[in-house]
């Protein structure tokens, strides 16, 4: 699948740092999240101390990063960040807690991929602060305690259920991240448009929202994309005309489907009968790894009602027979 459509990080991401949000007034969407961070923040603040440890969960690309940074410049401290996977051992955490200076925020990113030598070193750390560092080996080796200053984690996953219990039990502000609703997304887009100098209709933003997976990250990309053929293709201008167009040569269907999803739903309904078919056999089928299928491909096509996960398996909805154009067959309890 084109890596472009998934919203999963890319290296070309980094042209729109400048479109990232800088401020909790200018992230659009998360109503809920984004309200109580504001409560959060601002108590911090008034008290002095740090913020609490904050989970931020929920598919990739919908602003778990941005947020973590916003809370970072809303509380006027350094910004620290790492992820799970690159903190190979202990003394990697080590290096990064001491360095940390009071009330700062530490990012890990896809924390649930972090080795439980390095998890053992967290739970002291975030609870009390302290790190107990062995020095030395054999019969010499002794702990040392050291006192760390006081700081805020931010842990971010796509996968909650990955998460030990005891790492879980340790943030005081869990936060669920929702797919963007089209509205929200079109605001996303337009301010894009905007900060990147071109002129748009509101039908030619709308376009691009609607297809974007419910997804802040796809949105950006697939302006770039859409502008690109603006410039050249067009008269430099964002119509709907030319994002449909656009859009449509990069496999992107009405409701943003991109290929892979396409191939899941196909899969579904021609080769299983639209179910149920456990997630083991369709990573088989579509040559796509298990987390892939979980963490990017079926939370949008649940949320939008396309496929639905029952104890037996993944069926096929209503919803998904009727967006292939498929009749479903009769009896089937979806
Ligand atoms: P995650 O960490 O959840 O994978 P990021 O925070 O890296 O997602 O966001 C992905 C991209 O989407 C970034 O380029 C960011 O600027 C943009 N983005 C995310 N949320 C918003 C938002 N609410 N408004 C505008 N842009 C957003």
């Amino acid at each position: 699948p084109d890596p472009m459509l998934r919203p999963e990080p890319m290296e070309t991401d980094g042209e729109d740092r400048a479109l990232r949000p800088q401020m909790l007034s200018d992230f659009v969407g998360q109503a809920e999240a984004r309200a109580n961070l504001r409560v959060f923040i601002e108590s911090a603040r008034m008290r002095g101390k740090a913020m609490d440890h904050t989970l931020f969960h929920g598919p990739p690309g919908l602003g778990k990063t941005t947020l973590a940074q916003i809370m970072a410049r809303e509380l006027g401290v350094n910004f620290k960040m790492t992820s799970g996977p690159v903190l190979a051992r202990a003394g990697d955490l080590a290096a990064i807690l001491t360095n940390l200076e009071n009330r700062d925020v530490l990012f890990i990113d896809e924390i649930h991929r972090m080795n439980p030598a390095v998890e053992e070193v967290l739970y002291p750390a975030m609870e009390d602060f302290e790190l107990d560092l062995v020095i030395g080996e054999g019969p010499a080796a002794r702990t040392v305690r050291i006192e760390l200053q006081p700081f805020t984690l931010v842990g971010a996953t796509t996968r909650l259920g990955l998460l030990t219990t005891p790492l879980r039990d340790r943030f005081g502000i869990p936060t669920r991240l929702q797919f963007y609703t089209i509205d929200e997304l079109d605001l996303i887009v337009t301010r894009g448009a905007r900060l990147m100098g071109i002129p748009s209709e509101p039908a030619g933003t709308r376009e691009i929202a609607k297809r974007a997976r419910g997804t802040p990250r796809i949105a950006g990309r697939l302006l770039r994309r859409v502008i690109d053929f603006a410039l050249v293709e067009g008269d430099g201008r964002l119509t709907r005309e030319i994002a449909d167009s656009a859009l449509t040569r990069l496999g992107v269907d009405h409701i943003g489907l991109d290929s892979a999803d396409r191939r899941y739903l196909t899969l579904m309904a021609e080769h299983y009968g639209g179910g149920p078919v456990g997630v083991e056999t369709l990573s088989a089928a579509l040559s796509e790894s298990r987390d892939a299928i979980e963490e990017v491909i079926e939370p949008f096509l649940m949320q939008q009602g396309l496929v639905s996960r029952t104890p037996r398996g993944r069926m096929l909805a209503r919803l998904g027979w009727r967006h292939l154009g498929l009749d479903a067959p009769r009896l089937q309890d979806s």
